[in-house]
Formats: structure tokens, C-alpha cells, sequence
């Protein structure tokens, strides 16, 4: 049987086999967490027990932990939560960051993605209204890694509080919530291994928060309902799957996948961009082009071959609309359009990178060919 090639893990990463064996035993547990007899107190150690873990996975203490319904969520609370007069975020922010509040004030990237540190400060000596700066550990799409620890240090100077997107960056490199000097940390578990419906929002002992979800007074009133009991569960387990992992360094092991899999490309077809390769990167992603060849028209093909990979903005929309990241690093449009994202994870393997690269290989020949017999113009790429 064909084994398919999954290279989309920063969309959504397989379920590992702790965070399932976690759920199944929360799907099992009777009782709210909130009783106070012995089954609520069994689904309260249930979650107490993924509190401790995740705070774990960040260098953060359980009590600054506020289970959320996912990265999104957690980033609406931290945004809308902390009354700020100014929001300002980098323009390769998540839409769940960006389209948080109707007023976010955007910082710009270089051609990298990087975050420029020096208009962060010009934008916040300008206005000494209170502010909230909110920049991402690494990006979904190109995985470059942003200097949190530098933002961190400029915010402080104006007394701004910190918030970083660390969705995509948990469990493939180390996170510690106080060395990245951060006041507020996203998490989200169907990015490390948990399920879908789960994340946290780190608080830092000393910021105070106003609740989105008013109710019961669940997450010492800071997020009220039930609590999700299996996603916790599940999101506990593969927190301490990701940490042990981490702290063995077979994590890795993809930077060499990644590397291989660019190298493999760059020899192909020298003619593809790779973004953000000059940027420090997450191991497990690449975002490359096809010269002349649409980054959907890529996916399908690869799909047709077993291989998925993602385009475009596609952890928002898989539409293959436009990717606002590219755009803001000011990647011409024509060749923006031409890329796709691979992200590898905890189930590949050297064999799905040999797949990626042969199909890639042959649809590239395939496409250039055609390209020749039509027309005689050259195989151009605008360079950014
Ligand atoms: N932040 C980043 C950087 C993401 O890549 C995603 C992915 O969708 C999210 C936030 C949203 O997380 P969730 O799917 O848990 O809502």
C-alpha cells in the first residue's frame, strides 16, 4: 500500500500516540471538574496534571496557564483582554492576531520577515498611551524566528506589555516565556500532537486580565465553562511528548530533512526562492517557489501524488488566496504566487522527503516542458 507523504504539520500535526492514550482515559473520566466530589476531583487532577505540563513546555508556572479553545482564542483574550490603548503588532502576524481588535497598529518586516526593531521604537516614542506589542516567536509560513527577546527589551522601555504567538514554535524549539521577556504566550494543541479545540494562554503572574467568556468563573475567572477535559488531557500529554523530545535534541533531526529537501530543490531548479533563508528558521519549514508554476497548481499535483503540502496562506484559509506574510516581506505578487509551504513534523521520514522531491522534480520538468513547446520565453523569476 502506498504510504502518503504528509509535509503539512504546521496546519495540523498528527495526533501522537500519548495525547490520544490521554484523551481516551479523559473520555472515560464522569464528572465536571468544578464538583467537589470524587469524580469532579478526578477530572480536576485530569487538567491540573496538563496545567503542570504545559507550563512546562514554556518555563511558566501552572497557575499562569488559561485553557482556551485554541491559538485563536488565546490570542483574542490576549489582545481584547488586556485593556490596552494601542495594539501593535507585526505585519506577519496570525489573522487571528491581526483581526483581534479593529485597531492594530501594524510594525514592519524586511525582506526576511524580520521584525524591524527601530520603527517598533519610533511607533511606540510617538504615542505614550498604553500599549501592547505583539510579535510572534516564528511564523506559520516561512518559519522565520523573530527576536522576542530584543521586542521584549524595546516594549519595556515604554512600560508596553509583550504578547508572542508561539503556536507554531512550541515543541520544535525551545520556549521560555521569561527569557523571551514575554507578559502573555499563545499555545495551541493540535499544533504539537494534541486535538483540535484546545490551547492556553500564558498569563505572567503580575498582568491582569478582563475574561472574553463571563460565567462560571472557570481558569480562576479568567476564562469561564467547562473545561475541555479530553483536549487538555491530550494537550498535557503531548506537551510532555514535545518537551521530552526537545530536551533529547531529536527534534533535529528535521533541520536535516529540511535542509536535504532545500539543497535537493535549490540543484533542481535554481531558479526557486526560498523565504526567509537568511533568517534564523524553525527546523521543520520551507516555503519555496516553482518558477512559473501557480503554488495551488502545485498542491494539486502533489495531492494527486500523495504528497500534501500547503500554499499559500493555507493554515487560515487553504484557499490559495494571496499570502499577506509574502506580501508584507514585499514579495512581487507573480512570484508570492508561486509558492508553497512544506512543513515537516514527528512522523517524517527521509522517504517523504525522496517523494516530495521526485514528484516536485517531475512536475517542474513536466510544466517546463510544456512551457517550451508553447513558447519560446524564458523561464524568468523576478528576484524580491
Ligand atoms: N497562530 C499561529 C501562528 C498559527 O499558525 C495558528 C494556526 O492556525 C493559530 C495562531 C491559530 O491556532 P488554532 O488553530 O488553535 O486556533
Amino acid at each position: 500500500m502506498t504510504r502518503f507523504a504528509y509535509l503539512d504539520h504546521n496546519a495540523s500535526t498528527p495526533v501522537r500516540p500519548e495525547a490520544a492514550a490521554a484523551a481516551s482515559v479523559a473520555m472515560h473520566a464522569i464528572g465536571n471538574g468544578s464538583s467537589p466530589h470524587r469524580f469532579g476531583r478526578m477530572v480536576r487532577r485530569l487538567i491540573d496534571d496538563a496545567r503542570v505540563r504545559v507550563a512546562d513546555l514554556v518555563g511558566a508556572e501552572p497557575s499562569s496557564i488559561v485553557f482556551t479553545s485554541g491559538g485563536t482564542e488565546a490570542n483574542s483574550l490576549a489582545l481584547c483582554g488586556v485593556r490596552r490603548r494601542r495594539i501593535i503588532a507585526s505585519d506577519v502576524e496570525h489573522a487571528s492576531v491581526l483581526r483581534a481588535t479593529g485597531r492594530v497598529e501594524r510594525i514592519p518586516v524586511d525582506g526576511n520577515g524580520c521584525v524591524d526593531l527601530d520603527r517598533l521604537s519610533a511607533m511606540l516614542a510617538k504615542d505614550p498611551r498604553p500599549a501592547l506589542v505583539s510579535v510572534m516567536v516564528a511564523n506559520n509560513e516561512t518559519g522565520v524566528i523573530q527576536p522576542v527577546a530584543e521586542v521584549s527589551a524595546v516594549a519595556k522601555r515604554f512600560s508596553a506589555l509583550v504578547h508572542t504567538d508561539a503556536v507554531q514554535a512550541a515543541g520544535k524549539i525551545p520556549v521560555d516565556m521569561r527569557a523571551l521577556g514575554a507578559d502573555l504566550l499563545s499555545l495551541s494543541a493540535h499544533k504539537i500532537g494534541g486535538l483540535a479545540g484546545a490551547g492556553a494562554l500564558v498569563i505572567a503572574p503580575d498582568v491582569s486580565i478582563t475574561p472574553m467568556v463571563r460565567g462560571g468563573g472557570q481558569e480562576r475567572e479568567r476564562r469561564s465553562g467547562t473545561e475541555n477535559v479530553v483536549g487538555i488531557s491530550a494537550f498535557g500529554a503531548a506537551a510532555g511528548a514535545v518537551r521530552r523530545e526537545l530536551v533529547s535534541g531529536s527534534a533535529s533531526r528535521l533541520t536535516s530533512l529540511r535542509d536535504d529537501l532545500e539543497d535537493r530543490i535549490r540543484a533542481v531548479a535554481p531558479g526557486s526562492m526560498i523565504f526567509g533563508v537568511e533568517a534564523a528558521r524553525l527546523p521543520n519549514t520551507s516555503c519555496l517557489t516553482m518558477p512559473g508554476v501557480s503554488g495551488e497548481t502545485q498542491v494539486l499535483a502533489l495531492d494527486l501524488d500523495g504528497i500534501s503540502v500547503g500554499a499559500g496562506a493555507a493554515c487560515s484559509s487553504g484557499k490559495g488566496s494571496r499570502s499577506p506574510v509574502l506580501a508584507a516581506m514585499r514579495i512581487p505578487s507573480s512570484v508570492a504566487s508561486e509558492a508553497i509551504r512544506i512543513s515537516l513534523g514527528w512522523t517524517s521520514r527521509r522517504d517523504d522527503i525522496d517523494r516530495f522531491v521526485q514528484a516536485w522534480t517531475a512536475l517542474y520538468a513536466h510544466t517546463r516542458g510544456r512551457r517550451r513547446a508553447s513558447t519560446s520565453r524564458p523561464d524568468v523569476v523576478a528576484a524580491p
